[in-house]
């Protein structure tokens, strides 16, 4: 073990069952292919795991990012020192009862929402097709075609900040336009409950195929990306507001705005997370100037 970082062997020696990959180049877990490496990250099994990871952490005074499937990060260039914990081995799904599901954080969207089909529960149709978690959809309202995670979204199992398990409700998760609690409290999704209503699967099932249909002929699904890259702002859209600045195409080196819908930023390849982030800010000046409309970004910036 000559090699390894003073953490990399404290946290490895102490955690030895927990599978983890040293220097991990995030850029293989992010959908923007974007991001220097991990000093560690971290897979765990179970609540239990991650609640060790959490504590061996806090002892070695550091600090752990949360991961999902990557889909709504722009991951630095230089990587993350310290410890990024990968959610996606926390992947069990299972019915409860006639109408209520539950999903571990790692499970993705698009799974739970062909599981709640195949069982005839309709409500999370808007969600097939999002490519994030439960854990990053709950965390932050993930949505879509008129639906929300919390029109859905019955309770919250949460690993809080001060090491303890916690169920909170759908009104306590405090859920507004792609908004919850857990990022003011640094609160970990370890499962959440959905509550659906029974439905012909076959209705379903077409619902579903009529939104992958709208996705494929308006986004750049072929193009390494995060989803809409800025928040939609109040009185306007932002794709709109950014074509009506000229704005379709524009580029900063491998970054650029997608000339097949401009609420997306795309990496043309090998675009730098720098990149990126100077392609929002030019962008978000640009239709400040004509607008007085200031757009947020959507995407979170590690
Ligand atoms: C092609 C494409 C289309 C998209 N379409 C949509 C869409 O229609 N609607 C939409 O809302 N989004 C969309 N997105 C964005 C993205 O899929 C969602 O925001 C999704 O909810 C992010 O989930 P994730 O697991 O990938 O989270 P990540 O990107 O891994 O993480 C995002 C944030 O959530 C936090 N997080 C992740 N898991 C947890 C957890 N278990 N507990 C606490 N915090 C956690 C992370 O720390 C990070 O801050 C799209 C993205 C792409 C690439």
């Amino acid at each position: 073990m000559t090699d390894l970082t003073d953490f990399q062997r404290k946290i490895s020696s102490a955690l030895p069952h927990i599978q983890m990959r040293f220097q991990e180049p995030l850029s293989a877990h992010t959908s923007f292919r974007i991001g220097g490496p991990a000093e560690v990250m971290a897979f765990p099994e179970d609540a239990a795991q991650l609640g060790q990871l959490l504590e061996q952490s806090a002892l070695l005074d550091v600090t752990a990012a949360i991961l999902g499937a990557g889909t709504n990060i722009l991951a630095p260039d230089a990587g993350i020192p310290g410890l990024v914990i990968c959610l996606k081995e926390l992947s069990q799904i299972r019915q409860l009862d006639e109408t209520h599901i539950q999903a571990d954080a790692g499970v993705t969207m698009t799974r739970l929402a062909v599981f709640a089909a195949g069982l005839g529960l309709s409500g999370l149709e808007f969600a097939h097709g999002i490519p994030g978690s439960v854990g990053g959809g709950v965390y932050m309202n993930a949505g879509a075609y008129g639906g929300e995670i919390k029109d859905v979204c019955n309770s919250v199992q949460v690993l809080t900040a001060d090491g303890g398990l916690q169920t909170y409700s759908a009104d306590e998760m405090d859920f507004s336009y792609r908004h919850s609690r857990l990022e003011e409290e640094r609160g970990i999704v370890v499962s959440a409950v959905f509550e659906l209503t029974a439905k012909d699967p076959e209705d379903i099932r077409s619902r579903m195929q009529e939104l992958a249909a709208k996705r494929k002929a308006s986004q750049p699904l072929d193009k390494p990306s995060a989803g809409s890259a800025f928040k939609r702002p109040v009185g306007g859209y932002a794709a709109a507001l950014i074509e009506q600045a000229g704005l379709k195409g524009y580029q900063v080196g491998g970054a650029a705005v997608s000339d097949k819908h401009s609420g997306f930023v795309v990496n043309l390849g090998g675009a730098t997370a720098q990149e990126v982030k100077d392609l929002l800010k030019q962008v978000s000046d640009r239709v400040f100037a004509q607008t007085g409309i200031r757009l947020e970004p959507e995407v979170r910036i590690w």
